[in-house]
C-alpha cells in the first residue's frame, strides 16, 4: 500500500491518501488552464471517506462547463488550489496532481480537448473527449 500526500506549496495545507487515486484525468478546460496557470490541470480522483486532510483551507466555488457545481479549497496563506469536490462525482475528491511528492499513475484520458493548445499531445492510447467525461467512472 501507498501513502500519497499532496501538499499545497507552503506546506500548510496537506491532504494524505493511503491508497492511489481510483483515476486521474488530463484536463484542458479553461478554468483548469485558469486555475493551474499552465496548458491543462490533472486531477487525481480518490473517494472522500480515504481523505484525510491537516491544516486550513478556504473555499470558492464556481459552475462547471457541465453546468454543474464546483467547489476548490485552497491555502489562505500560499492559495494553491489543493484539491476540489464535484457535484457529478458526490462521493470523490478530485486533488491536483503536481501537488503530490509521490509518483501517481498516470492519467486515463484527457477531456476539454477542444481547448487543448495545438503543441499539447496525449499518448494515442488514451482516450480523448472534446467535452467533459460522458458519464462518472
Ligand atoms: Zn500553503
Ligand atoms: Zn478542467
Amino acid at each position: 500500500m501507498t501513502t500519497h500526500r499532496a501538499t499545497c506549496q507552503c506546506g500548510a495545507l496537506t491532504a494524505t491518501f493511503e491508497d492511489d487515486p481510483d483515476f486521474v484525468i488530463a484536463c484542458n478546460c479553461i478554468a483548469c488552464q485558469k486555475r493551474t496557470g499552465a496548458p491543462f490541470g490533472t486531477g487525481a480522483y480518490f473517494r472522500k471517506s480515504r481523505m484525510t486532510v491537516t491544516g486550513a483551507a478556504n473555499t470558492w466555488a464556481r459552475t462547471a462547463d457541465t453546468g454543474r457545481a464546483l467547489e476548490n479549497f485552497f491555502c489562505p496563506t500560499c492559495a494553491t488550489t489543493l484539491y476540489w469536490t464535484l457535484e457529478m462525482r458526490p462521493d470523490y475528491i478530485g486533488v491536483a496532481y503536481g501537488s503530490f511528492d509521490t509518483k501517481l499513475p498516470h492519467p486515463v484520458r484527457a477531456i476539454w480537448t477542444e481547448a487543448q493548445h495545438d503543441w499539447v499531445s496525449f499518448p494515442q492510447d488514451w482516450p480523448t473527449f472534446p467535452k467533459g467525461t460522458p458519464e462518472p467512472t
